[in-house]
């Protein structure tokens, strides 16, 4: 069994199509939404986490990826720039799973990855600018 977060990309063309359903039922799957982007007639964007039995997880990974649907690792959806980054501290009491925290003894943010949902509050809500989505 494995569980992971991904960024789901859909084309304008894909967006209406009950594809994560077909996730569900076609390769028994779970899935959790964690953050949601969809506008009729434009590009999609989702990101969900997704389990299932390693078999099936590629399968419906490669089941998206022939369908147009372009997909990425969550943690390589928000990245933190390191050379801008001035440790001010601002974005860690905006972030809500404390993915950005403060670290006691050398007094430096530190931005732990795996625990970001992408909600890109800290993106608006950094002074330099550190904060970014990857496109
Ligand atoms: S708000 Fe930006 S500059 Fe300040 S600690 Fe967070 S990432 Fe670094
Ligand atoms: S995108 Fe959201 S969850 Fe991720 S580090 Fe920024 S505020 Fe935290």
């Amino acid at each position: 069994m494995i569980s992971k977060r991904i960024v789901l990309k859909f084309p304008p063309k894909l967006v209406d199509k009950p594809i994560v359903y077909k996730l569900v039922k076609d390769f028994d799957l779970v899935f959790n939404i964690l953050r949601a982007k969809v506008t009729p007639k434009e590009e999609g964007e989702l990101v969900i986490e997704l389990k299932g039995k390693k078999q099936r997880y590629a399968e419906g990974i490669k089941y998206l990826k022939e369908l147009g649907v372009k997909t990425q690792p969550l943690s390589q959806d928000v990245t933190r720039d390191e050379k801008r980054c001035t440790h001010c501290g601002a974005c860690v009491t905006i972030c809500p799973t404390d993915a950005l925290y403060m670290d006691k003894k050398s007094m430096k943010v530190i931005f732990e990855s795996a625990k970001c949902i992408a909600c890109e509050l800290c993106v608006k809500g950094c002074p330099p600018r550190a904060m970014k989505v990857k496109l």
